[in-house]
């Protein structure tokens, strides 16, 4: 058993994880730049340690200094968080080379689903479906130009390299193949040291369907169901919840069977997200992240289960707490991600914290950072909370998140909040029919800078 766990992150998402280990009787260790000094996370942990200067690259991503921070605090174990070191797979080889243990998966499986060509033949291999397309990497224009013959325009090229959102290219007709093509191996050339490429069926009015998986590293995996996250800008999610207004039970029963099964074969440890589009009933593999996600917390709410606890006990060589029979969906959740932004172009705005007030009672949780006082440091996202909702029906999450997004209080900083009182009052968000495109096409018209 692990007695003290060292997390190598900031904001809300250390506080989740502080939290799960002071629930289990754990020890935990905050690391934190010299930015974050007076951080909620450096308040709230057990222990606190300085491992370099405000940019992240020499503080939050410095792996020397995280695994001295154990080794000078006697951590076992390192929970990574999502962003920064959690989908390194030479970070996790390090960690295992100083005998400690990454809370997540292995680096052999991070690497397979770090690299979008790999991922996609894994994933069909074991099962899953994805979208058609070039079978791995397309060398040249000419072979490009033949596949978008085969399978059809629309066609996205993708670096086989990127991630969030660059390195992606759409040709809407044969005409776009050349400067789409030559676009998207730039991208990912500059970006990630990578100029291959590969093609895909463009879908034109999908959602953003994705399974929580979460197995036992020992050959066990469950599925959580799906949540939506078709309400996206610029391919950032916004808006997420569980379950799908547009999946059935059996839909959800059948894909995630699928999901759950292809993460067993290969002996997949920890949690897992599947993400796919979804379109007229079918399901199409995008890319796997192999890590807690940001809105996780929805899936918690309606199965009733802790993640985190739950990603501490199997990489402590525990069983997971429950069985896929255990796993029963209890009512409706929502999460809205709350940046400090300023509309309508979301520019960054951080600051000074004047007054901060969290929405409560029934069916609320605000996993937030913030208190009274507090200074936003310019130099890391700008989420500053994620405000999740519970109903017993789809219904009554929505009411209740207008009730609490009415009872919160920042001030000081611009924040997203406002977006989301407009979105509360629109048809399509209280309907639950939407597709990824949906909030582009809003902000375009209701949002316009100037
Ligand atoms: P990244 O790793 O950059 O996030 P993804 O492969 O997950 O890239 O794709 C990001 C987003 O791009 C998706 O959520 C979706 O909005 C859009 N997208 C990706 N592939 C397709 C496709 N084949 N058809 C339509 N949209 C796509």
């Amino acid at each position: 058993m692990f007695d003290k766990i060292l997390i190598a992150n900031r904001g809300e998402i250390a506080l989740r994880v502080i939290r799960a280990c002071r629930e289990m009787g754990i020890q935990s260790v905050a690391v934190h730049s010299t930015a974050d000094a007076d951080a909620m996370h450096v308040r709230m942990a057990d222990e606190a340690i300085c491992i370099g200067p405000p940019p992240s690259t020499e503080s939050y991503l410095n792996v020397a200094s995280i695994i001295a921070a154990c080794e000078v605090t006697g951590a076992q174990a390192i929970h990574p968080g999502y962003g920064f070191l959690s989908e390194n797979a030479n970070f996790v080889q390090i960690i295992q080379d100083h005998d400690l243990t990454f809370i997540g998966p292995t680096a052999e499986h991070i690497r397979v689903m770090g690299d979008k060509i790999t991922a996609k033949d894994t994933m069909k291999a074991l099962g899953v479906p994805c979208v058609p397309g070039s079978d791995g990497g397309v060398p040249d224009l000419a072979s490009a130009k033949r596949i978008g013959e085969e399978i059809g325009y629309p066609v996205i090229i993708k670096a086989t390299a990127g991630g969030g959102g660059r390195g992606m290219k759409v040709a809407q007709t044969a005409a776009d193949m050349e400067s789409a093509f030559m676009t998207a191996r730039a991208e990912g050339k500059s970006n990630f040291g990578n100029d291959e490429v590969y093609i895909e069926k463009y879908l034109t009015t999908p959602r953003h369907i994705e399974i929580q998986v979460f197995g036992d590293g020992k050959g066990n995996a469950v599925h959580l169901g799906e949540r939506d996250c078709s309400l996206q800008r610029r391919h950032q999610k916004v808006f997420e919840e569980a379950p799908g207004p547009a999946i059935s039970a059996e839909e959800r029963a059948a894909i995630g069977k699928t999901c759950a099964d292809a993460v067993a074969k290969i002996d997949y440890i920890g949690a897992g997200t599947i993400e796919f589009l979804y379109e007229n009933g079918e399901f199409y593999f995008i890319e796997m992240n192999t890590r807690l996600q940001v809105e996780h917390p929805v899936t918690e709410a309606i199965f009733g289960v802790d993640l985190v606890r739950e990603q501490i006990r199997v990489a402590e060589g525990l069983p997971m707490s429950f069985t896929q029979d255990d796993l029963t969906i209890n009512g409706h959740a929502i999460e809205v991600r709350i940046n400090a932004e300023r509309l309508p172009n979301f520019a960054p705005c951080p600051g000074r914290i004047t007054q901060y007030h969290a929405p409560g009672g029934l069916g609320v949780r605000m996993d937030s950072a913030l208190y009274d006082g507090y200074s936003i440091p310019p130099f890391y996202d700008s989420l500053i909370g994620k405000l999740i909702v519970h109903g017993r029906d789809r219904p009554e999450a929505l009411a209740r998140l207008n009730r609490a997004l009415g009872e919160l209080i920042v001030d000081g900083v611009d924040t997203t909040v406002p977006l989301f009182h407009a979105l509360l009052e629109e048809e399509a968000v209280q309907a639950g029919s939407y597709n990824i495109h949906w909030l582009e096409h809003w902000l375009e018209t209701n949002l316009a800078e100037g």
